[in-house]
């Protein structure tokens, strides 16, 4: 979706003068890049509806700059569709709160369970899970070992072979205990089944959650879709949680399921680590659909690695707009951590490029080459990157022991990068909200 999208951009871009037979090709483009990244028929036409409506009219052709216009009528409709603004993900009441996981076979419900644990732990809840899915033997054993993993208590009774009374159980023990989040991890089946909903549906009556969340598997595209309208149409669902958004995206089925059920988005799952769960941001997304990059995305990263004082910088450098390729090199000197580099150079606008080019190489490997790349500028090469040549170029790359290309790729990074970010910041890092409200 990524990569068809931005070329249908570029296309709109790379218009001297917007006409409305050329933007109605543009936005052709912007719609057949969303049919093959798998967003459903009628949700495209609905979009490109309402995206034509606003683009091909006097008011843009005559605007300043009416590409850009257009690109912001399709960033804004991205986001309507992913759901509007972002809002606090979990809103917990005071006492015990329960939280409901449903989802088929193997979406990741007990893998969540886990990773909600992490990020309940971190806002300071007391957390305990319930192991209700009696389906599978294993199932038990293997929200016990995350359990234990994360320092989380697991109820589990067994030889029971109904999983409200495990449930019933469960919020007893919690309420014994001050747990003020107890999370139930319930069975799921290959596909939808009656028998599945009936017993989701007791659970849901008789154990009454605060909060029901479909786990929906990214990477199953339009069965996801499917799937979450039958799972709605049963139980009354309070937000999605889209796992597998690490691998190939498919951005289609996120548009979609969020149309579908006119559920919001909660989170999304980007691996199989207990700490990769991010809370959902549609103005993230969209932009990183459009290849804009997820700034604010990249500052929470950044917090949750490094120390407040550092990210508090970052912030204000933003905001101030003159991020240069020195405050570059100290983020990537202060993520050393493995896995960590990927997921920030992802974000930056414009920096997916350049991953997949260090994707060869472990990201560790991968960010002190371009610390090094760095390090063999002088402070102002570094402060004025403008004023690199092709014959400084040739000098750093030298120092740096790399390809003279590798240090064009970085520099034509960095120059859509720090004017994007300047933007971004300047629209509000305050505004954004907290995951978890209390
Ligand atoms: P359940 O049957 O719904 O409880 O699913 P599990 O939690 O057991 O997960 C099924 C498989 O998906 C496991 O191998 C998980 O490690 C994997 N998984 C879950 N979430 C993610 C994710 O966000 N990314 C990736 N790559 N794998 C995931
Ligand atoms: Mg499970």
């Amino acid at each position: 979706l990524q990569n068809g999208l931005k070329s249908a951009l570029k296309t709109l871009q790379g218009k001297a003068r917007l006409t409305e037979s050329n933007m109605r090709e543009g936005l052709k483009l912007v719609e057949q890049s969303l049919l093959e990244a798998d967003v459903g028929l009628d949700v495209v036409r609905d979009f490109m509806g309402r995206v034509t409506e606003k683009a091909v009219g006097e008011k843009v052709l005559l605007a300043l700059d009416p590409t850009q216009q257009v690109v912001g009528i399709v960033r804004d409709e991205l986001i309507t569709l992913l759901g509007g603004p972002a809002e606090p993900t979990i809103k917990l009441k005071a006492g015990l709160n329960i939280f409901m996981l449903c989802g088929l076979q193997g979406s990741g419900k007990t893998t969540t369970c886990g990773k909600l644990s992490t990020l309940l732990m971190k806002s300071k809840q007391s957390v305990m899970l319930c192991a209700a899915d009696l389906q599978r033997p294993a199932a038990i054993e293997q929200l016990h070992i995350i359990g234990k993993q994360l320092g989380v208590p697991v109820f589990s009774k067994p030889g029971e072979q109904d999983p409200v009374k495990v449930c019933q159980e469960a919020v007893e023990e919690a309420k014994k205990k001050d747990v003020t989040v107890l999370i139930l991890d319930t069975a799921g089946r290959l596909a939808i089944d009656e028998e599945l909903m009936a017993q989701l549906k007791r659970i849901d009556n008789r154990v009454e959650p605060d909060q029901v969340f479909l786990v929906v598997d990214g990477m199953t595209g339009q069965d996801a879709v499917r799937s979450a309208g039958a799972f709605n149409d049963a139980l009354e669902l309070d937000g999605l949680i889209m796992t597998k958004l690490d691998g190939d995206t498919r951005g289609g089925a996120l548009l979609s399921v969020r149309q579908v059920t006119g559920v919001p988005i909660k989170f999304i799952g980007t691996g199989e680590h207990l700490d990769a769960l991010e809370p959902f941001r549609p103005e993230g997304m969209a932009g990183r659909i459009l290849g804009l990059g997820d700034v604010l995305g990249l500052v929470d990263v950044v917090r949750s690695a490094v120390d407040e004082q550092q990210a508090k910088e970052l912030e204000a450098k933003l905001a101030a707009g003159d991020f240069t390729l020195d405050d570059f090199k100290k983020q990537l000197k202060s993520v050393l951590q493995p896995g960590l580099m990927m997921k920030m150079l992802g974000m930056l606008p414009g920096m997916g490029d350049l991953t997949k080019m260090m994707s060869g190489m472990d990201a560790e490997g991968g960010a002190r080459r371009l610390v090094g790349i760095i390090d063999s500028m002088t402070p102002q090469e570094r402060r004025i990157p403008k004023i690199i040549d092709m014959q400084r170029r040739q000098r750093i790359a030298r120092g740096a022991g790399v390809q003279p290309q590798e240090v064009n790729e970085l520099l034509k990074q960095y120059n859509t990068m720090a004017p994007i970010m300047k933007m971004m910041a300047g629209q509000g890092a305050g505004g954004r909200m907290a995951a978890i409200q209390q």
